[in-house]
């Protein structure tokens, strides 16, 4: 007679067979069972025909990396444990020491960080780039350049560039290019069929838009380079957390919707700001005299799409302090770091810090302070905003 601990643990159960409901079954798996030591040995981790171990795939994680890949217009997916690690997953499975890769100068810090530390510890080389100058690109590329990335538009001072003709250039020039679709969330332009030949995204961001899950995606097209990706994927061990697999498989339906109504609610938002005297300059791509206004129209459409996502410069007479004090003021925006989610946030910046010497100094003065548009109500959020303004005076 068998212990009761070993038939609770051996207790028979089978999948539901014809089972049809909205959301799919969640998988967890560390161990993954064969039927023999034949299907063992013929296993082949690199296809999707079968599983191996829960670090090469469940169910659960194949159905979001095809879904990823569709909604980036790619064929093949590898999910990371975030969007940072996506950028590491790409970075070092093709750059070797004394290659060099180029970055946007307006690039997200941590991948700025990354170049600045890991790479440049293992002899891998980095530039930045003007990402709204092909010709500064042109210059940067040489023969020890592997990779460039690209970025649209910067993530805090948010210039979007001449995307297409970065991506075409890079082209040209025989050099990978990977774009960081963080901000276009695979909805308000195409990153593959802008010319990229890799496309990563924050899955933090929108396709969760809960600011409860960490995980990122590297998309791709060609075979041979997903699988140069997936190598050092499996190498290094990534894993998804079964959990977040399916809090972002449950999120993804509501996607576009919430990405329209948070870019809705930001252009609104960022209209009234532009007109308020406190305010020097709104940076947000989708609105006329921004930085990058052409390109954002050249690539997402003159009705195109945005994120929820804008910056605004203070005018200089308002000391740092009193801009703190705006932020600390508001009650809607919560102070920090992410967008895409529910709730609205803020976070000052000092993007004069943020740039390249060489490249010349950012050119406005003024403190920025970047607000991601939650779900709120929009009139709410402007009332928040203007009680926060008194602040200033
Ligand atoms: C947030 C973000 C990342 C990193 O995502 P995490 O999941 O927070 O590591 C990368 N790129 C951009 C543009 C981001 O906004």
């Amino acid at each position: 007679m068998r212990a009761p601990i070993t038939d609770l643990i051996h207790h028979p159960y089978t999948a539901p067979a014809g089972f049809g409901a909205p959301q799919p079954g969640v998988f967890k798996a560390s161990t993954v069972f064969f039927p023999n030591v034949a299907a063992m040995r013929a296993r082949d981790w690199k296809t999707k025909d079968g599983y191996t171990y829960g670090l090469h795939g469940t169910p659960t994680t194949f159905l979001l990396e095809e879904r990823i890949a569709a909604l980036e217009g790619g064929r093949q997916c590898l999910l990371v444990p975030s969007g940072l690690a996506a950028l590491a997953n790409v970075n070092l499975s093709l750059l070797r020491s004394g290659d060099e890769v180029l970055l946007p100068d307006n690039a997200y810090g941590p991948s700025r960080a990354m170049a600045e530390g890991e790479l440049a510890q293992w002899g891998i080389g980095h530039q930045r780039y003007d990402p709204m100058n092909v010709d500064d690109l042109a210059r940067r590329i040489g023969p020890r350049t592997r990779l460039v990335w690209l970025e649209a538009p910067g993530s805090v001072t948010l210039e979007f560039p001449p995307l297409e003709r970065l991506a075409a250039l890079c082209r040209e020039r025989g050099v990978t290019s990977a774009l960081d679709n963080t901000w276009g969330a695979g909805l308000a332009f195409n990153g593959l069929e802008a010319g990229a030949d890799i496309v990563v995204q924050a899955l933090t961001k929108y396709p969760s838009g809960g600011g409860d899950v960490l995980m990122g995606s590297v998309v791709t097209r060609d075979e041979d380079l997903h699988l140069r990706l997936k190598l050092t994927h499996m190498r290094l061990g990534w894993g998804v957390g079964a959990n977040d697999v399916e809090s972002v498989l449950r999120s993804l339906p509501s996607l576009a919707l919430r990405y329209r109504a948070q870019d809705a609610a930001a252009r609104v938002l960022a209209r009234w700001l532009s007109d308020r005297p406190e305010v020097a300059l709104v940076l947000h791509p989708g609105l006329e005299g921004s930085p990058g206004h052409a390109n954002w129209r050249a690539t997402c459409g003159p009705d195109g799409l945005a994120a929820g996502l804008f910056s605004i410069v203070l005018h200089e007479h308002h000391a740092p302090a009193r801009v703190d004090a705006f932020c600390d003021a508001l009650r809607l925006f919560r102070l920090g770091y992410s967008w895409g989610g529910p709730i609205s946030l803020v976070a000052p910046y000092e993007p004069s810090a943020m740039r390249s010497p060489e490249l010349g100094t950012w050119p406005h003065r003024g403190t920025l302070v970047r607000l991601s548009v939650g779900l709120e109500a929009v009139e709410d959020l402007q009332a928040d905003l203007a009680a926060a303004l008194a602040q200033l005076a």
